[in-house]
């Protein structure tokens, strides 16, 4: 606001970078072709594909998803730039990764988001696994910085054990799964299989929203709030309620899981709710557990945000160690490439021992980043 920088200082310096700074929740844009080129024959003209209609409208088809109106938007300025942001090119993503402060990441894919969209589960294993062959390879140069996750298809248990196993092998330090389980819900027994090969590799369990089934389900008037509180962010609380009340937290201690990109305004209350229902109605809860539900999500338990200073508030009731930030680079809602704004503006009231664990040392603890002493 108009004081002149002092003439041997350069305005545009910026002030120092004080904490390591993982985020928790990245993306990247996958080669165009990565599925055609890579899937089995068999589910190739299954892929999700662009078609044209008799109007000429561009719309995404994919097996199990409403369309998605594909729509050329005229973005400007830092909208374009996170439009072009997050292409499979690591000399640039490292520069990205630079002016925004970050030193490691947990890495998501973006297409691939929709890999769990369809009721097959063999077609969403298929998908899974071209993410996972291509993905790790990809990173490889930039592995202690870049760590991106392993999807895994849980319909069929089975299945999905022998791939835990081998993404587990070929290195990757994360299992990501569906937030919303479609119609096998995660509180059923018949995944405690897949949480003992989960527990047995010690990767904890990341739930990133908008997985599993369409988020979009609302239209018209509000539909793109309706669709974004309502059908992405809030979902994330089953999962969380599912492994906490249902006793999975019981029986496998050492797993944890977390959902992503959902923020943690929520988390508090849920924490809460789950306890007074586990109180109140008594007469009804099945298993009967040694613990609170809510003290297992403080056990096991943990959320990544973005931009949440309400979610930051409530910090005490979850806890400050299951606490990760994450820029969601290169997606509009995220904070790329004004990261160190955001956490100046919501972090204010926090503590430095509170910042540096929610902006590094709590991922890198619990996703395997080495921090500087
Ligand atoms: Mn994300």
């Amino acid at each position: 606001m108009g004081t002149a920088a002092p003439e041997n200082q350069a305005p545009t310096a910026k002030p120092q970078k004080k904490y390591f700074v993982v985020s928790a929740d990245c993306h990247v844009l996958e080669p165009p072709d990565l599925w055609e080129r890579r899937i089995e024959a068999k589910f190739r003209h299954r892929l999700p594909k662009v078609e044209i209609d008799a109007k000429g409208h561009k719309a995404l088809v994919v097996e199990g998803a409403r369309p998605l109106r594909i729509r050329d938007f005229n973005l400007e300025g830092e909208d374009l730039e996170r439009a072009k942001g997050g292409r499979p090119d690591l000399a640039a993503r490292m520069r990205d990764l630079a002016r925004d402060g970050i030193d490691a990441e947990v890495i998501y894919p973006n297409r691939g988001l929709l890999m769990w969209a369809s009721p097959d589960p063999a077609h969403q294993t298929a998908m899974c696994r071209v993410w996972n062959d291509w993905a790790l390879e990809f990173f490889g140069p930039q592995k202690h910085r870049c760590a991106p996750v392993a999807a895994v298809a849980p319909k069929d248990v089975e299945t999905a054990v022998k791939e835990v196993e081998r993404v587990a092998k070929l290195g990757y330090r994360t299992v990501f799964l569906p937030v919303q389980a479609q119609d096998q819900p995660y509180n059923l027994p018949l995944y405690d299989p897949l949480w003992a090969a989960i527990q047995e590799t010690g990767m904890p369990i990341s739930f990133h929203v908008g997985t599993g089934k369409d988020p979009r389900t609302a239209t018209g008037n509000g539909g793109a709030i309706i669709n974004y509180v309502w059908h992405a962010l809030s979902t994330a609380i089953e999962p969380v309620v599912q492994l906490c009340a249902s006793g999975v937290c019981e029986r496998f201690p050492k797993l944890r899981f977390g959902p992503v990109e959902a923020g943690i305004g929520w988390l508090a209350w849920t924490l809460w709710v789950m306890d007074e229902g586990y109180k109140k109605h008594h007469f009804w809860v099945a298993p009967k557990l040694p613990m609170l539900p809510s003290d297992y999500f403080r056990r096991q338990g943990f959320a990544t945000f973005q931009d949440d200073p309400i979610g930051l508030e409530t910090r005490r009731w979850v806890g400050i160690d299951n606490l990760l930030w994450g820029d969601d680079y290169p997606h509009h809602e995220g904070t790329w490439p004004r990261s160190q704004e955001v956490i100046d503006r919501t972090m204010a009231n926090l503590t430095e021992d509170e910042r540096r664990k929610v902006l590094g040392l709590n991922a890198a603890k619990l996703y395997g980043f080495e921090a500087p002493v």
